[in-house]
C-alpha cells in the first residue's frame, strides 16, 4: 500500500447506482455493489492511488476528499 495516498472517502447514502465512478476509475478499484433493491458503488482501497477522478465524476457527490 501506497504510504502517502489521501484516499477519498465514500458515503452510499446518495448513490443512484449511476455506474459513472466504476466506469471512470482508472484503477477498476471501484466495483458495483447489489442486495436486492439495494445497490451501490464501494470503494477497494487498496487499489486506490487517491486520483480523485471518482469525486470529480460523481453527479452525487458520493465521494469526498479533504486533502485535495
Ligand atoms: S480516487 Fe481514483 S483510483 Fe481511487 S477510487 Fe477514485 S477514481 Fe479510483
Ligand atoms: S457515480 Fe456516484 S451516484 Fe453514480 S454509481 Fe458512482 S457513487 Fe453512485
Amino acid at each position: 500500500m501506497q504510504k502517502s495516498v489521501k484516499r477519498p472517502s465514500f458515503s452510499p447514502r446518495k448513490c443512484t447506482a449511476c455506474w459513472k465512478c466504476v466506469e471512470a476509475c482508472p484503477q477498476h478499484a471501484i466495483r458495483k455493489v447489489g442486495f436486492l433493491w439495494h445497490k451501490h458503488a464501494m470503494i477497494t482501497y487498496r487499489n486506490c492511488i487517491g486520483c480523485n477522478i471518482c469525486v470529480k465524476t460523481c453527479p452525487q457527490g458520493c465521494f469526498k476528499n479533504d486533502n485535495k
